[in-house]
């Protein structure tokens, strides 16, 4: 309590949200205390760090999450998007619990495996074979590796903006400025195969025409899952030029994938990459990713030991079974359609009725997105499609951050990163209240001058 009470008696940078949000929650606090003695930063991914510290979780069952505090929480964060059908699906948690008392590991062959990929045949159009990774990383990595085996370039284009995970071939001009290293301990000489483009036909065509460029990486959604839009007839494009230069079409539809619908961006837009690489609903809220594609590329994983053209892929826990058990039973509920529906119907409202507290407060900026996410466009003017990348993907400003969460959270709203995902489990009640916390919060923004 002593480090609420300096904050609430004026400490720089926290503001009276974010004051009164660490008053009432003691006992995150503590867990965050307690962390930073064993966890840098007391977290352990980048993006849960919070101002002035991460909201901890005691439980959650459908759209809602309770804190260790006790506070009922509707959550918009559903496991970094993870969670089509909501906190503990019935059918999943089954699934899990059953496949935990027939083995977690066999090491050989097991049903689930053959279950799950031919599920993820059935949904994504481009799908010939698949590969199960542990991670939308580790798949895009694979991909990356498919792709320069297949072509024999050393080169990847990704653009600015995307995110393709963490591992070091994708770590350039993801954050803002766009442009170099996104992490410091790269192996130096990288960025020479790594060439970051605007996401801009011309740019990205001119660098093909070298034609030492292995594949084009790219969220098929738009960087950051639609945070800044892709222009019109960009994947269209796109296919044709890599068509026509031989270069491989890698679409990440990590977080798109069995959202934007069952089959993802590339069902929606018509389009067809030659890799796909997969993760989050997926494995149904365990860990899990994937590569798929045309049989002829991923007949590389196929080849003997020895052979030159082999592309080797190790992994304890590939298709672990009882992320594969979630993962089937997940993708069994998502293959129809209804549930991206339901969830894009009731995003929209939301999305609309958030632009709606914007406008009535006089504040420039709004509410958009597509599928079942929403991302909240705070200070700006025009439509996203007109906004460049620095203006959409730079985020706002720490302190603005930390209020707006933080008022949220007082309004029992946990966003993320000022965007959302929503899920099959959300409901008309969940929205008036988040609309509810919104049009408290943001005239506090405005008072403190924020907004
Ligand atoms: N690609 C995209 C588009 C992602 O959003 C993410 C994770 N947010 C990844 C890849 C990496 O997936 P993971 O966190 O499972 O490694």
């Amino acid at each position: 309590m002593k480090v609420s009470e300096d904050r609430v008696a004026g400490s720089e940078g926290v503001g009276q949200l974010a004051a009164r949000w660490a008053s009432e929650n003691p006992s995150s606090e503590a867990l965050s205390a307690r962390a930073h003695r064993s966890l840098p930063a007391g977290v352990t991914h980048d993006v849960r760090r919070a101002d002035p510290f991460s909201v901890a979780v005691a439980r959650a069952a459908g759209s809602r999450k309770w804190d260790l505090d006790g506070h009922e929480i509707i959550c918009y964060v559903m496991g970094h998007g993870a969670l089509l059908l909501g906190h503990g699906n019935a059918e999943v948690v089954d699934a899990v619990r059953e496949q935990a008392g027939r083995f977690l590991h066999p090491g050989a062959a097991h049903e689930l495996e053959c279950d799950w990929a031919e599920a993820v045949i059935g949904l994504v159009p481009s799908a010939e074979r698949v590969r199960f990774t542990s991670s939308g990383t580790e798949a895009t990595l694979l991909a990356l590796r498919v792709a320069r085996a297949a072509t024999g370039r050393p080169r990847i284009v990704k653009l600015a903006g995307h995110f393709h995970g963490w591992h070091d071939q994708v770590s350039f001009g993801t954050d803002p400025p766009f442009r170099g290293p996104d992490t410091a301990g790269l192996p130096p000489g990288l960025e020479a195969d790594v060439v970051v483009s605007a996401a801009d036909i011309d740019a990205v065509s001119e660098v093909l025409a070298r034609r030492d460029v292995a594949a084009v990486i790219l969220e098929a959604s738009g960087a950051a899952w639609g945070t800044v839009p892709l222009p019109a007839g960009f994947l269209e494009a796109l296919r044709r030029e890599t068509l026509a230069t031989e270069t491989v079409l890698i679409f990440d539809e990590v977080v798109s994938g069995f959202r934007w619908s069952p089959g993802g961006v590339q069902q929606v837009a018509g389009v067809q990459p030659d890799l796909t690489a997969l993760g989050k609903i997926l494995a149904g809220g365990m860990p899990g990713g994937a590569v798929c594609g045309r049989a002829d590329l991923m007949g590389a994983l196929a080849l003997s030991p020895g052979d030159p053209h082999r592309v080797a892929h190790p992994g304890t826990h590939n298709a672990h079974p009882a992320c594969a058990a979630a993962g089937v039973a997940t993708l069994r509920i998502a293959a129809s359609g209804e549930a991206q529906d339901q969830g894009a119907r009731l995003a929209s409202e939301l999305r609309d009725a958030l632009s709606g507290v914007l406008s009535r407060r006089g504040v420039a900026g709004l509410a958009y997105g597509e599928s079942s996410t929403f991302h909240l466009l705070l200070g700006q003017q025009g439509a996203p499609d007109s906004l460049p990348l620095s203006k959409l993907k730079a985020g706002v400003g720490p302190r603005l951050s930390s209020e707006l969460h933080c008022g949220m959270l007082l309004g029992g709203v946990h966003l993320f990163h000022g965007s959302g995902f929503l899920s099959t489990t959300h409901t008309e009640r969940d929205l008036e209240q988040t609309v509810e916390a919104f049009a408290a919060t943001v005239p506090v923004l405005q008072a403190e001058g924020l907004l």
